[in-house]
């Protein structure tokens, strides 16, 4: 057995297929020598996939990136990245190689990325399927913030509460983030001062989940979390983090006293349960969060569900 690692170490170091790993983090923790020279990375290296694609698009190498922002280019792929169980797709280096990548996400959340090279194959219909992709892309994302639309993140809920059960956890949680006062900014301050506040919500909230969560605008200004293998204690660590970050963000330049917050609803789910069902507990801890003066945090079940969680 010691033998038969120690020859597949070997033979992924000289392939020139490109083999890495990410953890659940999405740091690299492995890459053989092809991967570390498409996407310039030193052997002891193990950089997050995020500060990777960043320093490369900013030296004009590695993935070629075809969006003139990357910050925005980042968050709309983060909303997307690594959540499914099995993707492949085709993507280019600067240095003119095609490559087919495929990424395998396992229960854990760890990542396995296997490219090979495609360059001489098929180029005629290259444009067609690139096209494909991004038509693909395109029904996932809201054209707004860049982030997982309705429909994806609706997606996601149904492959949560369909995974197999772990341990004696939950499946997971859903939560739902729904900015207060919203009317009230864009009759205030524009149409525009609000789609900027809402880009900036999304960004930064984007910012502070883990890769095999999902975070998706499903309504005007309602934002949807999945947390897979998450109890509603440990959703709510993560949502009242959000909520700090929140209250602190100054996204106008020109108003640097405007501030906004919002307020969430959390549901765990249950056995049995469907993407309405844990939907609809998630929405009444919402609605009662509103009540009890906004910019809270409510779970699902909380004992009449009055009390607010934090003044
Ligand atoms: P609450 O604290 O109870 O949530 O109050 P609210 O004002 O946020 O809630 P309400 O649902 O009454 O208002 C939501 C507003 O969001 C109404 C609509 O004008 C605005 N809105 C919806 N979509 C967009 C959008 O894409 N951009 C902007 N700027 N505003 C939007
Ligand atoms: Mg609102
Ligand atoms: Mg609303």
């Amino acid at each position: 057995m010691h033998d038969v690692v120690d020859h597949l170490r070997t033979m992924y170091e000289n392939t020139p297929v490109l083999v890495a790993a990410y953890d659940p983090f999405d740091r690299l923790r492995y890459a053989n020598r092809a991967f570390r020279a498409a996407y310039f990375i030193e052997p002891a290296e193990e950089p997050f996939w995020p500060d990777l694609m960043r320093r490369n698009f900013h030296a004009g190498r590695g993935t070629v990136i075809r969006a003139p922002d990357f910050e925005e280019w980042l968050v709309s792929t983060l909303s997307r990245r690594g959540k499914a169980g099995f993707r492949a797709f085709e993507t280019d280096l600067a240095d003119g190689r095609w490559l087919w990548m495929t990424e395998t996400v396992d229960a854990g959340g760890w990542m396995l990325c296997i490219a090979s090279d495609i360059t001489s194959l098929r180029a005629e219909d290259r444009a067609v399927r690139q096209d494909r992709d991004f038509a693909i892309k395109a029904a996932q994302t809201d054209e707004l913030t860049g982030i997982a639309n309705r429909r994806y993140v609706t997606a996601m809920i149904e492959d949560m509460l369909g995974q197999p059960a772990r341990g004696d956890g939950p499946a997971g949680s859903v939560a739902l983030l729904d900015l207060d006062n919203f009317k009230y900014i864009n009759d205030r301050y524009g149409h525009h001062v609000g789609d900027a506040v809402l880009r900036d919500f999304a960004r930064r909230i984007q910012a502070l989940v883990r890769r095999t969560d999902c975070f998706g605008r499903v309504g005007g200004e309602e934002f949807v979390l999945v947390l897979p293998a998450t109890s509603a204690s440990q959703a709510a660590l993560l949502i009242e983090r959000m909520l700090t970050v929140i209250r602190r963000s100054r996204p106008l330049n020109d108003r640097p006293d405007f501030a906004y917050t919002f307020s969430a609803g959390v549901a765990e789910s249950m056995t049995a349960d469907c993407v309405a069902s844990i939907y609809a507990r998630a929405d009444k801890a919402l609605y009662a969060a509103k009540l009890a003066g906004r910019n809270q945090l409510i779970l699902d079940g909380t004992p009449g569900q009055a009390t607010p969680r934090q003044a």
